[in-house]
């Protein structure tokens, strides 16, 4: 306790703890993604794989948990459709409802399933395929059962499988490539399905198949502009959050300055100020009604003379090894310590028993009197302290400022009675009956 620390970093920019990208803030520091990294990028001219590769690879990673986001959720409205779908069959050819159920049960749930599974279990590969293995099945099944129905129902069906493709090209969680392999394969079970119909079948309905594909091709560069606005989207996003992380560093970097002392790397009287509250007063409040609260003046005796005799800079270096012994000190007793200014040192340890303030107090006044002990000088200390310490029950609840006035009375008198020394104010009775 003696070095205090700052407070941590408020206001932290992650109210939505839920936000992937929080997770991927996190990824990104520990993949050493730097906002300059992420700055370098041309939104409108690079295309991924001119991206820098740890930038690129967490693309992907966010690619990879859209699909797991999204695929439960097209598992679940693909099984409901396909399931709707048979009310269809059953209004348009009632003799279709159970080939078309056999059918549906067969491919297209089993594929589905196997999704969902793959979904729950983190297999990315499986899912993967699953996300567009079944939109493919179904429409192989629809198509198949095309085949079956009079020709002027057949489009209905057919249609249906276009409609797809083209809305399978808007909220497939693919990158464009996948997009394409999954249209071509689309397409080849489409054709490969009106084949089975029959050569005669096929070329009826071969306008079918130049649709899809024109479906297929003109939402494409819809999509590719949809991945290219999510790259975008997570590049700003990306960036916003590389650059509120930096900011709260440098925040907390500025707060530990603004609270440290320069010349010693202690605490300052401004840090002292805020853990006298957090570290001596508040954890008391709830019991240990008995604990003592002492606050320590410690001034250096002739300090003046001292630079005269030495030059500044041996007096800068004894304001050190004061500071590293007090620190020593008042960590072990679990109490606080600061350079309040100049010479001038404050501390304050909270206590159960009142006989340690003055022992530890005169363990502060004999460490530093050997401090600086030259041996040639027979043993005479060259630098002194005295100790001015106001001491009140915690109970009391005494503001810093008494405490720090009380300290300030022991410290002159200890002054007057000739330095080096101790000297103790007690408050007041009155204080110590207070409840
Ligand atoms: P006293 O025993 O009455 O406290 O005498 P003193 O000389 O210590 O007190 P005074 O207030 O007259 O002088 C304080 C001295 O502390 C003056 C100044 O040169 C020295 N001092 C204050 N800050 C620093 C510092 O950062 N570095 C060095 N080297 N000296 C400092
Ligand atoms: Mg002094
Ligand atoms: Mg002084």
């Amino acid at each position: 306790m003696g070095i205090m620390q700052p407070p941590p970093p408020t206001g932290h920019a992650s109210e939505d703890a839920k936000d992937f990208l929080i997770e991927e803030e996190g990824i990104a520091a520990s993949l050493g993604i730097d906002a300059a990294m992420v700055e370098g990028i041309d939104t409108k001219t690079a295309s991924l794989h001119q991206w820098p590769k740890a930038v690129a690879d967490l693309y992907q990673t966010n690619v990879s948990n859209r699909l797991f986001r999204e695929g439960n959720f097209l598992f679940l409205l693909g099984l409901l459709t396909c399931l709707l779908t048979i009310v269809i069959d059953a209004l348009v050819n009632p003799a279709m409802v159970a080939e078309g159920m056999l059918l549906r049960v067969l491919a297209v749930v089993p594929v589905t399933m196997l999704g969902l599974m793959a979904s729950t279990r983190g297999w990315s590969k499986i899912l993967s395929f699953c996300v567009g293995a079944s939109p493919i099945v179904f429409i192989a099944v629809v198509v198949h059962l095309a085949v079956h129905l009079p020709p002027d129902l057949a489009p209905r069906y057919t249609n249906s499988a276009i409609l797809l493709i083209g809305l399978a090209n808007m909220i497939l969680p693919y990158s464009l490539r996948g997009l394409v392999i999954f249209d071509l394969a689309a397409l080849f079970v489409m054709g490969l399905m009106l084949g089975l119909g029959g050569n005669e079948f096929l070329w009826a309905h071969i306008d079918t198949l130049l649709i899809a594909g024109l479906v297929a091709g003109a939402t494409l560069p819809v999509a590719a502009r949809f991945e290219k606005l999510r790259q975008n989207n997570f590049l700003l996003t990306l960036r916003a959050r590389i650059f509120s992380r930096e900011l709260l560093k440098a925040n907390s970097a500025l707060l530990a300055l603004s609270e440290t002392d320069p010349l010693t790397g202690i605490a300052n009287r401004r840090c002292f100020e805020r853990a006298f509250e957090s570290s001596i007063v508040a954890p008391g409040r709830n019991g240990r009604g008995n604990d003592r609260i002492a606050l320590m003046m410690i001034d250096l005796d002739h300090f003046k003379s001292f630079n005269d005799a030495h030059g500044h800079q041996a007096g800068d270096s004894c304001l050190k090894m004061v500071a590293d012994v007090l620190t020593d000190i008042f960590d072990e007793a679990g109490g606080i310590v600061a350079r309040y200014g100049g010479e001038e040192f404050i501390a304050a340890v909270r206590v159960s028993d009142p006989s340690k303030i003055a022992a530890l107090a005169e363990e502060v006044r004999r460490t530093i009197a050997t401090v600086l002990t030259p041996i040639s000088d027979s043993n005479r200390s060259l630098v002194t302290a005295s100790i001015g310490v106001g001491v009140a029950p915690a109970s009391a609840l005494l503001p810093r400022e008494e405490l720090i006035e009380m300290a300030d009375a022991a410290l002159y008198s200890g002054k007057d009675a000739g330095r080096n020394r101790v000297e103790m104010v007690e408050a007041e009775p009155a204080f110590r009956g207070r409840p």
